[in-house]
């Protein structure tokens, strides 16, 4: 499987930093061999479309209704229209900030996979998860509640990211994320059948350049959700490289 490297550029960047989206968009092309996008913040993304039509573009949450009275929110169908192909749903920050709920994930799911989009859905333990030995249960129990059957005819991907991983510089053994794609492998083959074992699985949580080659030759690490990493060229290309390299 082609590795697929998405960034997260959280809530971060304006207009004057589409020259940054520009030079990793340059870049990106030396490294033809991943598939790359970067999901913003919705107001870069009609300009970043503009000026770089052929990269892939996303968002970072839509809300579950096409269209109405939601103030603030954002519709599947509205990233499309502004060219995106992809978003994020489920990021663990909008489930500790925004509250959001696995039944919340499950129905924008729908929305995003009806508005034609990529869908990313994060799973991901807390600590005192992980140190209550609960992570397997933790994401499988996400898996089930968050992923619509209804997305076994749309383009989607796992990322595994462990809350006390992103931003932290802290990362699980190479052998712990293993165990856990394996587990989110064996689940999404048992819903979905073949086509399960060709949903990319990412990782995300503190990779970067110097930690992307070992984690990215995991079994089942089909590519990563880089934050923090992804926000310039000079973070962001050596993740691409590693990709490019395996
Ligand atoms: C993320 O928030 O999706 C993420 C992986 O962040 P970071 O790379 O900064 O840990």
């Amino acid at each position: 499987m082609r590795k697929l490297i998405v960034g997260n550029w959280k809530m971060n960047g304006v207009l004057t930093q589409v020259d940054e989206i520009g030079n990793i968009v340059k870049g990106a092309q030396l490294y033809d061999n991943v598939d790359c996008g970067l999901c913003l913040p919705a107001t870069l993304i009609y300009a970043a479309t503009q000026r770089f039509p052929a990269f892939h573009f996303g968002g970072q949450d839509c809300h579950k209704d096409v269209k109405g009275a939601h103030t603030g929110c954002v519709s599947a169908a509205m990233l499309k229209d502004v060219g995106a192909g992809l978003v994020i749903l489920g990021h663990s920050e909008r489930r500790a900030d925004q509250h959001e709920k696995n039944a919340d994930v499950h129905a924008k799911a729908i929305a995003a996979g009806e508005a034609g989009l990529h869908i990313i859905i994060c799973v991901g333990e807390t600590e005192a998860q992980r140190e209550a030995g609960q992570t397997e249960d933790v994401i499988l129990a996400q898996l089930s509640d968050s992923v619509p059957d209804t997305l076994a005819g749309s383009k989607f991907s796992i990322a595994y990211e462990p809350v006390w991983a992103i931003g932290s510089g802290k990362v699980p053994l190479i052998e712990e994320i293993a165990t856990v794609h394996g587990a989110i492998r064996a689940h999404l083959k048992q819903r979905f059948g073949d086509a399960g074992a060709v949903v990319p699985i990412l990782y995300g949580g503190s990779m970067n350049g110097d930690n992307a080659a070992a984690i990215l030759g995991v079994p089942n690490v089909d590519g990563g959700l880089i934050g923090g990493a992804s926000l310039t060229a000079e973070k962001f290309l050596p993740v691409l490289k590693a990709a490019s390299q395996l």
